[in-house]
């Protein structure tokens, strides 16, 4: 008899592929806003500074020291500054910040094996997303990646008011589908939101690790790579 009969999926960097996404996107950013001749900056720098500068604005806002907003208004002027293009006078920041938000989302790689495991699992389980994110951004994420279909309820951090790893948005969650935290589990990335946010209410976790990073954290579950979901969860 199967044990769980809700797989709750964390989105970024679980089953869509932002970092791939991303750097799509801001090579051809890069281009269309001629970031090579309006400023001395190389592409390769300018990818890398973007994802530094992004993950620290992630961070702040997990820790709650910033709102989202701030997420997108601050990301290209601060890159643009710690690069030191100067006042970035020929750029215009506001349509390439825009032109990022309204791009990327429409990216559609998945993590190696995304694509194939939901659908052998969409046959045996209800499934849904929880995210800290933007609704109209996670929701076009999940059209353009064509992996809409196999969820039932897509949880963001804005529809739920909450935001991983508090406690609010997976009872929201549970609430939302009807779901008892016995038979659900959480399948995700991040070893705070997801795992420890998870076990914070009792639900089991199964930590995705494709990095294989050291930690001390008791998890239910632990994979590398996400066909190893069918040993978990299909008993094949
Ligand atoms: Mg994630």
């Amino acid at each position: 008899m199967k044990k769980y009969k809700h797989l709750f999926f964390d989105l970024d960097e679980t089953l869509w592929d932002y970092k791939a996404n991303a750097h799509e996107t801001l090579i051809e950013l890069y281009e269309q806003f001629n970031l090579g001749s309006n400023s001395d900056l190389n592409v390769e720098d300018f990818v890398a500074e973007f994802f530094r500068t992004n993950e620290e604005l992630w961070r702040k806002y997990d820790k709650r020291l910033i709102v989202k907003d701030q997420i997108r208004q601050d990301r290209f002027p601060l890159i643009f500054e710690r690069l030191g293009v100067d006042g970035h006078k020929d750029i215009d920041v506001e349509a390439l910040q825009k032109n990022f938000i309204y791009e990327s989302p429409k990216k559609g790689k998945l993590i190696d094996h995304a694509a194939e495991i939901l659908i052998t699992l969409s046959k045996h389980y209800s499934m849904h997303i929880i995210t800290n994110g933007f609704e109209e951004i996670q929701t076009t994420k999940l059209k353009y990646s064509g992996i809409e279909k196999y969820f039932q309820q897509v949880i963001t951090s804005e529809r739920a008011h909450a935001q991983k790893p508090d406690p609010d948005i997976f009872l929201f969650a549970l609430e939302a589908v009807k779901a008892n935290i016995s038979e659900s589990v959480m399948i995700g990335d991040n070893l705070i939101s997801d795992i420890q946010g998870a076990r914070g209410v009792g639900m089991d976790q199964v930590f995705f690790n494709p990095d294989k990073r050291n930690h001390d954290l008791e998890v239910t579950h632990e994979i590398n790579y996400l066909f190893e979901l069918s040993g978990i969860l299909l008993n094949v």
